[in-house]
């Protein structure tokens, strides 16, 4: 089936005519959809209705945004299942993962829905008498979005839902390996009452479609989430119109596991946070740092572990881990397992893609573990996304604190240990946005903030109150009831 953007309400192809076509990685005669490939043409006539679009939403009240967002919440729950489905078919990852995935949509709709009734803003007492003043939060305008395929759900409601709540308005680049959940996503939005031109989707290439929206001269702020070669290539393209840009990129994810540690509870994270998605998490676990006296133990039972693993369709019961999302990731993957053994680590287990039987019409690749991994080898400093754990030997806890911020990256991190007190010190220590005690690097909820430091971002945060922030701009009133002129800072 050929599907279209959504364009000022209404459902229209690509001015060039041209489509695309949506493969399923677990079998690529899956034919998921196609869609506009559309051009800078396109996105003129997307912000065009976008702005004016903005001129009304702006206005209703907040309130009234909200409970728009309530019923667009309730009609995912509705369709939740479905939902979950086509993500499974579409990118790949066990339908257990897409269920959590749409229910984390769900999650964050509800949230901002509720945010319509407060969006809260303060007073604060006047230095002068007989003067009363307060801060409101006022829309920032028309949004670009720019989202990946691999939370094609979750993330993008992330960013929609503060947004609109918060009244501005939207255009939409969702990523080419995920057009249908975006197609999905929005319609349901539609039907539910979104007002023509709040949220406008086109479907497209990066180059063909991303670029002349980061650049478009009515856009008055970015977000985009994705790799950090390409946000550090939108932020200059914000910068040049000072724009606000929130990025949101990669990770190099590590886990701690201290010799105090419980061990199942390690291994069970570990296999978790490092195989879930197929790897193909921003948060997933990359980077294995084992005190000396556990490791050899350790790495036994997860590469017991990680053997046991069953591959497969993700829509099929039983199935641990899908495969990952398109050819070229496919390539990359077996790339980096190539400078891994260059670099002299030890291919543990996996290293290779499937080929045989119904998985070889698919993107399968075996999960994957490298032992004796040193912290300068690039298969522990350069983001692999997927099914890739590199795992590293740490002399006691400094060392292992001093390897895990040995990366470019801050998004997650997690330590393993039965004391208190340096499971406290990691907290303030680990450089990233997110530290777990005792779990793996992945699973946040959407009423925390969720970033990262360093190269995952920009200082922006998503979800939770932060989101609010991120998403709307301060106004400071003054409202002088002294019918005389008074002077602040003690001016006579
Ligand atoms: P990506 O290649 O950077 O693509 C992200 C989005 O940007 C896609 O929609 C892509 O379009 C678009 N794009 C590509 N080149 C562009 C350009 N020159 N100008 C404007 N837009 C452009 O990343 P990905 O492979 O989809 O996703 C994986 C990355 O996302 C990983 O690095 C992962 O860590 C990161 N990620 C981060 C978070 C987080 O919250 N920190 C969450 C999820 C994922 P096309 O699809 O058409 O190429």
């Amino acid at each position: 089936m050929l599907y279209k953007n959504l364009i000022g309400g209404e459902w229209v192809g690509a001015e060039s005519g041209q489509t695309f076509k949506s493969i399923s990685p677990a079998d690529t005669s899956d034919i998921v959809g196609e869609f506009p490939a559309s051009d800078e043409r396109d996105v003129n006539r997307a912000v065009e209705a976008a702005d004016r679009a903005f001129k009304e939403w702006g206005r209703v009240p907040a309130p009234r945004r909200g409970e728009i967002l309530f019923k667009v919440a309730r009609e995912f729950e509705r369709q939740k299942e479905d939902l979950a489905k086509l993500m499974t078919r579409e990118m790949g990852k066990i339908l257990n993962e897409t269920r959590g995935s749409v229910q984390e949509g769900i999650d964050m709709t509800y949230y901002m829905a509720g945010e319509g009734r407060r969006l809260r803003g303060y007073t604060t007492p006047s230095e002068l008498p007989d003067k009363a003043q307060y801060a409101i939060r006022r829309p920032i305008g028309r949004i670009a979005m720019i989202t990946p395929w691999n939370f094609p759900f979750a993330v993008p409601t992330w960013k929609i839902m503060p947004a609109l709540v918060g009244g501005n308005t939207l255009v939409w680049k969702p990523a080419t390996d995920s057009p249908r959940l975006a197609y999905e996503l929005i319609k349901i939005m539609d039907e539910q009452g979104v007002p023509a031109g709040v949220i406008n989707l086109v479907f497209g290439s990066g180059g063909k479609v991303g670029v002349p929206l980061a650049k478009h001269p009515k856009i008055d702020m970015i977000t985009f989430t994705g790799s950090t070669a390409v946000g550090r290539e939108i932020y200059r393209y914000g910068a040049e119109k000072l724009n606000k840009v929130h990025l949101e990129m990669g990770g190099k994810n590590p886990i701690v596991v201290l010799e105090d540690a419980n061990l199942d509870l390690a291994v069970e994270g570990i296999i978790w946070s490092a195989f879930g998605t197929t790897g193909q998490r921003c948060t997933a676990t990359s980077r294995l740092i084992i005190e000396d006296g556990v490791y050899e133990e350790l790495l036994e039972r997860l590469v017991g572990r990680a053997n046991k693993l069953k591959l497969g369709n993700g829509l099929d019961e039983g199935v641990d881990v899908g495969p990952v999302v398109n050819e070229a990731q496919l390539n990359k993957i077996h790339q980096y397992v190539g400078i891994g053994l260059e670099e002299g680590a030890k291919l543990m287990c996996g290293g290779e893609r499937v080929t045989e039987g119904k998985l070889a019409k698919g993107y399968f690749y075996r999960p994957t573990i490298f032992a004796d991994v040193t912290p300068g080898m690039r298969i522990a400093q350069e983001e692999i996304f997927g099914p890739v754990l590199s795992v590293l030997k740490a002399k006691d806890y400094d060392d292992a604190i001093r390897i895990a911020n040995g990366v470019d990256y801050g998004l997650s991190s997690s330590i393993y240990t039965q004391d208190v007190n340096k499971a406290q010190r990691a907290i303030v220590e680990l450089e990233a946005g997110i530290t777990y005690i005792n779990s793996g690097t992945i699973g946040a909820e959407v009423h925390l903030p969720f970033g990262g430091v360093k190269g995952t971002g920009n200082g922006g945060r998503e979800a939770g109150e932060a989101a609010i922030d991120e998403y709307t701009e301060w106004k400071a009133v003054y409202i002088d009831y002294s019918g005389r002129l008074q002077k602040a800072q003690g001016i006579e």
